[in-house]
């Protein structure tokens, strides 16, 4: 029912990206924000993309968005791989434009639309703190 389950290629931590892929463990989506405009900035970098600061502080997040854009993908690309499953553009609700790529889980796919409702849920895989999205009410 959802790709929660097989073992995905992990993201490479290091002291830039740590606070996003392995601060899940309590729960909440982190992410780099800006201390002079206030402006989320991910992927993580150095600099703030809007004002050039380098003045940014690790954020706790909602964990709260929208579904921006999806596909369902129904093609076993590699051994193990379980399809049919979504793939989505998450908008989160702290700012506009501001998207992670990630899996809508815990839903069937028919129930997925644009604009849905969807709230952060983290799958551990090794040190790695996944966020995935799940719906924000339940339309199981
Ligand atoms: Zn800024």
């Amino acid at each position: 029912m959802s790709a929660a389950s097989f073992e995905r290629i992990l993201p490479e931590i290091n002291e830039q990206n740590r606070h996003f892929w392995c601060g899940g463990e309590d729960g909440h989506l982190h992410m780099l924000r800006c201390d002079e405009c206030q402006h989320f900035v991910h992927p993580p970098m150095p600099i703030c993309t809007q004002c050039r600061s380098r003045a940014l502080t690790v954020q706790t997040l909602s964990g709260t968005g929208r579904v921006a854009s999806f596909t369902i993908n129904y093609q076993p690309w590699f051994p193990g791989l379980e399809v049919p499953y979504c793939v989505a553009i998450v908008e989160l609700d702290e700012q506009p434009g501001l998207r992670l790529t990630s899996n809508i889980v815990n839903c069937d796919l028919d129930a997925i639309q644009i604009g849905m409702p969807v709230r952060v849920h983290f799958e551990q895989q090794e040190d790695v703190w996944l966020p995935l999205f799940e719906p924000a009410q339940s339309v199981r």
